[in-house]
């Protein structure tokens, strides 16, 4: 997940190839591909496409990640935002921001625009203390009048990640915003197994099979925790002035973040 101050413009190296599992997932983000390749086949036609896509899923399962997959395999500039970098103390700049970037992505059309973190800002309106009047809800208002706005002509397509659907604005999923919802899940045993094998890719690793138990024993675990598990036991070898990591050095590193995420929720209220 990406945390910028203002909206990143970037080009996309990153594939499908990159992010394991989520095959559904992958399948219905995939059909955007053409679209935004050759958007001219499908506008000559009235085709009209789905425009915005919200990306559902915990926490870590690699929602940035396919979005940056989808730019990348349809080769279009890559527009990222995290939704909490919209709400500022300055009532407007939010709007103004959420209006500039869309109005980048149309310029550069076709276009990928990213939402991180919609829930932030995308929460029901009018329970603010703002009188229905705050920054976060002016600036959902043009998220909003921004999707609306949309000819049908343009081809960008808005992606929009979230792990809590259940509390965004209803007005945000009507047809025509965020319309289509694409889940991911947690990586089961398989999927976590093809994970590492991403990661570690860079890894000298002392016997492989290291992997499958790793993938065994971690349940719960996110993609985004296995990439950590393995920095981790990357940084231990290190230490050890070690050349490769040893399936000892997995074990610690996954007994590690399992402590920690224990640690962290004790301390949670
Ligand atoms: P958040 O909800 O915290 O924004 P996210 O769902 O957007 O998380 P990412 O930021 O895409 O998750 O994932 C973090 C990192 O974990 C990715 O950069 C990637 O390296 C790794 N990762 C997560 N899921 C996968 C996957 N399915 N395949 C390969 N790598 C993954």
């Amino acid at each position: 997940t990406g945390r910028f101050s203002k909206p990143t413009l970037s080009r996309s190296e990153t594939t499908f190839d990159d992010v394991a599992g989520q095959k559904q997932a992958k399948k219905e983000v995939a059909e955007l591909v053409e679209f935004l390749r050759e958007p001219e086949r499908f506008q000559r036609v009235g085709a009209q496409v789905p425009r915005g896509v919200l990306l559902v899923g915990p926490p870590g399962t690699g929602k940035t990640l396919l979005a940056r997959a989808l730019a990348g395999e349809a080769n279009v500039p890559f527009f990222s935002t995290s939704a909490s970098e919209f709400i500022e103390v300055f009532v407007g700049v939010g709007a103004g921001r959420v209006r500039a970037m869309f109005e980048a992505a149309r310029k550069a059309a076709p276009a990928v625009i990213f939402i991180d973190e919609l829930d932030s800002i995308g929460r029901t309106r009018g329970t603010g203390l703002g009188g229905g009047h705050d920054e976060r809800e002016q600036t959902l208002n043009q998220i909003l009048a921004e999707l609306d706005g949309f000819s049908g002509r343009e081809a960008v397509v808005v992606l929009a990640a979230t792990n809590r659907p259940d509390v965004l604005d209803p007005a945000l999923l009507r047809p025509g915003r965020f319309d289509r919802h694409v889940t991911l899940n947690l990586p089961d045993r398989a999927a976590r197994r093809a994970i590492l094998d991403i990661h570690a890719r860079n890894i000298p690793l002392a016997d492989t099979s290291g992997l499958d138990d790793v993938a065994a024993g971690t349940p719960g675990f996110s993609g985004a925790d296995l990439k950590n598990l393995l920095n981790e036991s990357a940084i231990m070898a290190a230490r050890r002035r070690a050349d490769v990591v040893t399936s000892a050095d997995l074990e610690e590193a996954r007994d590690k973040i399992i402590l920690g995420t224990v640690r962290t929720l004790a301390i949670q209220p």
